[in-house]
């Protein structure tokens, strides 16, 4: 099954394709199962990961991010926010 993902890209407002690492994973029944960050590779268990704000499929899952990804994107997103609020 070939893998699509879309990344939102938080300072254009809209997705681009997005090239996920191999093992990524949206869902488990397993937490213990052994999963990549859709972000940055790392292997790690799937009741470790944080589900993706940024990277989702087609239908809108977010995928499993280790923690630290998970910190940038909430960093990414709330830095563009405070670029808004400049702009204005
Ligand atoms: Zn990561």
């Amino acid at each position: 099954m070939e893998m699509l993902a879309k990344k939102w890209n938080f300072s254009k407002g809209e997705y681009e394709d997005y090239d996920l690492p191999e093992g990524a994973s949206t869902f488990s029944k397993d937490m213990d199962e052994i999963v990549s960050c859709a972000r940055c590779g790392k292997q790690l268990s799937f009741g470790y990961t944080y589900t993706s704000r940024q990277i989702q499929t087609q239908g809108g899952f977010g995928y499993g991010v280790c923690e630290k990804c998970y910190e940038k994107e909430w960093k990414e997103e709330w830095k563009e926010m405070e670029r808004r609020k400049e702009r204005r």
